[in-house]
């Protein structure tokens, strides 16, 4: 009996561990030997590394058992393709005309063709995430009961802060998405904090300004289609409110001021009350997978060795982010998001797409000898200009938890969170 209350305690913190931490790494093996729960075979996805050794460490602790590292696993989409492309941002000129610049590039036949590939794949992602989708909305559902219903509400929204990585997921979804149907583009927007900028009204943070123009880019691209703008101003005491009795649980067991910026801001996009949609698009994993952010770029600046030695700089850089994906934008994000009756979907995230990206080298997805807003995720850029985004591709954009006015530039991303910090 004790026995057996035991090993379902062990299974229930184990499921905590699973369902909560970076497990999407790994797989592995439960045994009974004697009557008690044994994981004692691991299979790993990703070379054995300091951060795997604390993740390993965090699992023993929480559910009581010494593991240790049977195999690791190398699944075909985390390969390294041999690709056939050799082309090197670096080595094209640059005048301070971004327009010249970006119709030079897309017109090398190279890039063209890394283009084309990037089309191919991130259109297959887009589309079986929109087209997989429940036939009812939210509001249809709730009176399924009541009437037969034909749902002709939006029932695909895209959490959007008016950068480029969300405006080209909402124009590839409006090829997916069935005509007559809105597609809503959820802003999020937080009182600015007093001192921060006095001469902002209250909601025109960074963000709703961008999204303002990157609407109007999508109404001149599809005018057919009814795009909702849907604007969420948070206040800060419903900010206060909300993280202490609710966002903190589900942001756990992560603790950093970013971690809380980030988990926020999707919690009150996702949180809506005119939104009708139940499944939520997000550019998650844009910024670690082209090369976006200041990181990034400080890797390269800071490197004085040699061109070569620079490179692996920034790919380090994007190799932290790699292993990072599955605790952050895999796990803290979908549950914020999935607490609001939500679905996150993340069309970068995705196998092909990965491996695509993973395989091509640093100077190949960025380039930090341009300025930013131009060479930062600039085979991203590159694509949106393509197929019709002209400001936003060139658009220096914020964070999300800059441009939201949710953080304050001031604070250290990575620092323990004070809201936080009572889960531990
Ligand atoms: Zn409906």
């Amino acid at each position: 009996m004790r026995k057996g209350a035991t090993v379902r305690r062990k299974l229930a913190r184990l499921f905590v561990v699973v369902s909560r931490c970076e497990l999407p790494l790994f797989t592995f093996r439960l045994s009974f030997f004697c009557g008690v729960l044994r994981l004692n075979r691991l299979h790993l996805w990703q070379p054995m590394n300091e951060y795997a050794e604390q993740l390993l460490y965090n699992l023993d602790v929480v559910v009581g058992l010494k593991t240790t590292v049977e195999s690791i696993i190398s699944p075909s989409w985390l390969l390294k393709k041999n690709l056939e492309f050799d082309y090197d941002f670096y080595k094209f000129p640059y005048n301070a005309d971004h327009v010249e610049l970006y119709q030079n590039l897309i017109n090398q036949p190279q890039i063209k063709a890394s283009l084309n590939t990037l089309d191919k794949l991130l259109s297959n992602s887009v589309a079986n995430r929109v087209k997989c989708t429940a036939p009812l909305c939210r509001i249809c559902l709730s009176e399924l009961n009541q009437k037969e219903t034909v749902c002709r509400h939006a029932k695909i929204c895209i959490l959007f802060s008016g950068g480029i990585d969300c405006t080209i997921l909402a124009l590839l979804a409006n090829k997916f998405v069935p005509y007559n149907e809105p597609i809503e583009l959820i802003n999020v927007a937080f009182e600015s904090l007093s001192g921060q900028n006095v001469s902002e009204k209250l909601w025109d943070v960074p963000d709703r300004r961008t999204s303002l123009m990157s609407v109007n880019e999508l109404k001149r691209i599809c005018p057919e289609r009814f795009w909702n703008l849907l604007e969420v101003n948070v206040t800060r005491e419903e900010l206060k409110t909300q993280l202490s009795t609710r966002i903190k649980n589900l942001i756990y067991p992560l603790q950093t001021i970013l971690d809380e910026s980030l988990g926020c801001a999707y919690w009150f996009a996702s949180n809506c009350p005119n939104s009708t949609a139940r499944v939520a698009l997000i550019g998650s994993g844009a910024d670690e997978l082209f090369g976006g952010y200041c990181r990034h770029r400080n890797a390269y600046r800071r490197c004085l060795g040699t061109n070569s030695e620079r490179q692996l700089s920034v790919q380090s850089e994007l190799d932290v982010d790699w292993q990072r994906i599955p605790a952050r934008n895999l796990a803290r994000d979908d549950r914020v998001i999935a607490d609001n009756g939500k679905t996150a979907r993340s069309p970068f995230i995705e196998e092909n797409i990965v491996q695509f990206l993973r395989s091509l080298e640093p100077f190949q997805k960025c380039c930090f000898s341009f300025p930013e807003g131009v060479g930062d995720k600039l085979l991203l850029r590159l694509y949106g200009y393509k197929i019709g985004l002209r400001d936003v591709a060139l658009l220096k954009k914020r964070a999300i938890q800059f441009g939201s006015r949710i953080a304050n530039k001031r604070e250290n991303a990575s620092a323990q969170s004070e809201h936080l910090k009572c889960n531990t």
